[in-house]
């Protein structure tokens, strides 16, 4: 299985990426993560990259795509599975991430979309400020990644479907929730994937499930 995550900051991509690697065994590779461990660490990269983390900005393309080429190569060692979450943010991210993951014969065959609204995700953020510290979670630098993302990530999405890998899934919902249903598409998906040309899929939309069983 190999998925995309897709969400806005504080939609649940750090948790549902761990459910999803934990149920396929396949490697989690979050940029987010990567990038504050080189912060902590103090790494030459970490001091490069700390300002735009820290002000809520994009790190620069050439940095988070060595990464992505660099876990790509880790995961095909270990099987040829993966769950990418922090990339692609931007178009430009979304055509190289498929260059690198096309040259190791492992593009994704899932895109999966998490959508919630920006009044949930700034309140989920400023719950998670209370408890974790971390330095991107404040009213005005929330404020700035989620315009960022409505910007330049949000219309990625439209890619995705024109790709036919992509998987829409309502995220205002209990984590578990909406785990179970990402793990049920997920299940279903990976059925097609190696039987049906992803030009031939048509593009999932679960987002109404929500509401039409009454959330
Ligand atoms: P969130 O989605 O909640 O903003 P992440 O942990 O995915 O959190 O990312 C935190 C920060 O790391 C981003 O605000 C950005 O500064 C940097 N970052 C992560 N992935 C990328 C990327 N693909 N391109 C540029 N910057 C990135």
């Amino acid at each position: 299985m190999r998925v995309l995550l897709i969400a806005p900051p504080g939609a649940g991509k750090g948790t549902q990426g761990t459910l999803i690697a934990t149920h396929f065994g396949i490697p989690h590779i979050a940029t987010g993560d990567l990038l504050r461990d080189h912060v902590a660490r103090r790494t030459d990269l970490g001091r490069a990259v700390q300002h735009h983390l820290d002000r809520g900005g994009l790190v620069p393309d050439e940095v988070v795509l060595d990464m992505v080429a660099e876990a790509f190569a880790a995961a095909k060692a270990a099987g040829g599975g993966y769950v990418l979450d922090g990339v692609p943010r931007t178009l430009a991210q979304a055509r190289a991430t498929y260059e690198i993951a096309q040259r190791l014969d492992m593009a994704a065959n899932v895109a999966l979309h998490l959508q919630a609204d920006d009044d949930e995700v700034m309140r989920r953020l400023l719950a998670r400020a209370a408890l974790e510290h971390r330095s991107d979670d404040t009213a005005e630098v929330i404020g700035r990644r989620l315009a960022l993302y409505h910007e330049v990530t949000a219309p990625i999405v439209a890619w995705y479907g024109e790709r036919g890998i992509l998987v829409s899934v309502d995220a205002m919902r209990p984590a578990e929730q909406v785990g179970r249903e990402v793990l049920a598409a997920l299940e279903v998906m990976r059925s097609f994937v190696d039987h049906v040309p992803d030009a031939a899929r048509r593009p999932i939309d679960l987002t109404g499930l929500g509401a039409a069983f009454g959330r």
